[in-house]
């Protein structure tokens, strides 16, 4: 096994062992590799160890590595996991699968619009702000039901409102990092409520699959899955420590 194989397998046995000790099935959590600052070289290693899903945060880097590895497109998957400018959507919805950042109604509806009709629908996670810290993005839990209407009612063939997804601070005890997965669990499991009942009043709404939960990195996977993470974003474990001073 070379150095990229064995840190993947590292981090799989991780997420197996967590799902053991929760009692879930393995299947039930996605990895993907947070590659940002890392090349499109560094990527490829990764496709050809196994690894299918990335995730990028900045979108220039991103465009960049997503041509330069152009004969692997139909095989892998693309994620926007970090803030997004309203004058960056397009590049976006042209680029990418899935879009974890959002937070605000404009992005998602503009994201909607500039989806290409012969792609497949652009799959959305909102951001919230599980840890009220100021710096950080993401929707207040108070408001995320209203922001989560509007995002449900945008056209289902651009764009599916798929979950949340969560950068919590950085916690160093297991029980302290599961305090904002499971807030995050059980914001999930309200909206999933709300928007059934809502779905009720207007039968023309396209059914609702919130099936992901994005939380989890390299220090907290094992505490985001415990619960209920169905997608851990997962960097520095997987391909070392980022030099780059704005990662
Ligand atoms: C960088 C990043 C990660 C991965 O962080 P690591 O600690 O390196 O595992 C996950 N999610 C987001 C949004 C990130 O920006």
């Amino acid at each position: 096994m070379n150095s990229m194989e064995s840190r993947l397998q590292a981090v799989k046995e991780r997420i197996l062992a967590a799902c053991s000790q929760a009692g879930r099935n393995t299947n039930g959590v996605e990895l993907l590799a947070a590659s940002k600052t890392f090349d499109a070289e560094t990527v490829r290693q990764a496709f050809a160890a196994g690894q299918r899903a990335f995730g990028e945060n900045y979108v220039q880097e991103a465009l960049e590595k997503i041509a330069a590895l152009a004969d692997l497109r139909a095989e892998i998957q693309w994620h926007m996991i970090g803030p997004l400018q309203s004058n960056k959507t397009r590049a976006v919805a042209e680029a990418f699968d899935w879009v974890h950042s959002v937070d605000r109604f404009k992005i998602a509806q503009r994201l909607a619009e500039q989806r290409p009709a012969h792609l497949p629908p652009l799959n959305i996670c909102l951001q919230v702000n599980v840890s009220g810290e100021a710096s950080k993005g993401g929707v207040a839990p108070a408001e995320l039901p209203a922001l989560a209407q509007q995002v449900a009612a945008l056209p289902a063939n651009r764009l599916r409102l798929r979950g949340l997804m969560s950068l919590p601070a950085p916690a160093s005890d297991l029980a302290a990092q599961r305090e904002p997965h499971r807030l995050l669990r059980e914001l999930l499991q309200q909206l999933q409520a709300e928007l059934q009942r809502e779905l009720h009043r207007t039968p023309s709404s396209q059914a609702l699959q919130l099936d992901t939960l994005s939380m989890g990195m390299s220090e907290d996977l094992e505490a985001a899955v415990l619960e209920g993470a169905t997608c851990v974003r997962v960097g520095s474990a997987i391909f070392g420590q980022r030099s780059s001073v704005r990662s």
